[in-house]
């Protein structure tokens, strides 16, 4: 494979000392008392980018296990889910409550908008018997963050649980779990922290470790059962093997995030400078409003495919980004701005090839993208 520049949304590019972490010698995890110690600094390591005293965990699998280990050991049959949608993600994590056999009632908004708090406020005012409610904090393939330091208050005051996919977002966008009320939130290790993809982060309030533990129909499945970790450090046992060559990484990377006073106000410009450097020359972007700070999603021009502005960033400049996914196939392209992709030079870098692409099929721009943004970030320097 030659060697190209990530900048979709995940997975993103890992720094070298994050990768070089994977090459280090293995122990036993299971045996070795001085892993122990190692897995619980990285999961307190995790608290400090959750803002979290709830405990934290580590799952052998890429984000999308934390949703279906959520949904699994969360709900009962017949158990009454909200479903807040305003995009695929969101609309997605009900089919999983669906699986468990939650009754799913779908709050759905505006997909070009985020989530209205005022409005899920007047929806739960008439409805609110819900056992919890599930959400996304970044929307990926639409670009959009929604206000879950609102919404999940509003959830807390109605009684239900709220049960968060961060995946796009932790290490990108603010978010203080303790503060903002959030009972589990599910991030991967690929997206904002620019670690090795396979792993899914979690945080777990004790609301919902009650949740769990006062059910009354034993959890279908094992490695979905979240119970499974109760105690592992006290009694010094994991239910599986650790992928300890990936957590090896994952500690380097969550470092580097902990370490940098800069990484959300770097994600804020950088986001900002991208999206009005597109503005500028002319193009449109697909949010309405709650830009994300990790991805930006931007509406193809007319007279290119998307597949030629892929193949052509990819074949001259080695440039790999995202594009759109079911509805929003061949309508958008995507440059994701997280973790290790979120700097000037990089992102300058895409925009100039993106000029370069756009010159080369003839499509109209007010202005050059790259040029937009060096004069957008002057500002910030
Ligand atoms: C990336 C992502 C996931 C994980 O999904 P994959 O398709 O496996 O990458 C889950 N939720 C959101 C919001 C994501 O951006």
């Amino acid at each position: 494979m030659k060697n190209i520049m990530l900048m979709t949304p995940g997975p993103t590019t890992i720094h070298e000392s994050v990768r070089m972490a994977a090459s280090l010698p293995i122990t036993n995890p299971d045996l070795d008392p001085s892993y122990y110690e190692f897995h619980k600094k990285t999961c307190d390591d995790l608290k400090a980018i959750f803002h979290t005293q709830n405990e934290t965990l580590i799952l052998d699998g890429e984000g999308i296990l934390g949703l279906e280990a959520s949904c699994a050991s969360l709900i009962e049959p017949g158990d009454r889910v909200l479903c807040i949608d305003n995009g695929i993600f969101g609309n997605g994590f009900g089919d999983f409550a669906k699986m468990y056999g939650a009754e799913v009632i779908y709050f759905k908004t505006d997909y070009e908008k985020s989530v209205s708090p005022e409005l899920l406020e007047s929806f739960l005012a008439e409805d609110h018997n819900f056992k919890l409610a599930t959400l996304v904090h970044c929307e990926t393939p639409s670009g959009i963050t929604n206000p879950v330091d609102q919404i999940c208050p509003i959830l807390k005051k109605y009684g239900m649980l709220s049960v968060v996919d961060s995946v796009s977002a932790l290490g990108g966008e603010e978010l203080f779990v303790d503060d903002w009320q959030m009972d589990v939130v599910i991030a991967g290790s690929q997206k904002c922290l620019s670690a090795a993809p396979g792993l899914t982060l979690m945080s777990i309030s004790s609301d919902a470790w009650n949740m769990i533990e006062s059910r009354k129909s034993p959890i279908t499945g094992f490695y979905l059962n979240l119970t499974i970790w109760k105690n592992w450090y006290e009694n010094k046992w994991f239910p599986y093997t650790q992928p300890i060559s990936q957590i090896y990484q994952l500690e380097v990377a969550l470092t580097r995030a902990i370490n940098d006073s800069a990484l959300i106000s770097r994600h804020h410009q950088m986001a900002q400078a991208t999206r009005e450097s597109f503005i500028k020359a002319g193009f449109d972007l697909y949010a309405k409003d709650g830009f994300s700070n990790t991805v930006t999603t931007v509406c193809m021009p007319i007279g290119m495919t998307f597949k030629e502005l892929f193949d052509t960033l990819l074949e001259e400049h080695s440039i790999l980004i995202g594009g759109g996914i079911g509805h929003l196939k061949d309508q958008v392209f995507r440059i994701g701005h997280m973790g290790e992709n979120c700097y000037p030079d990089k992102i300058w870098l895409t925009l100039r090839a993106l000029d370069q692409v756009f010159e080369k099929f003839n499509i109209k721009k007010s202005s050059s993208l790259h040029k937009n943004f060096t004069e957008e970030i002057s500002s910030f320097i």
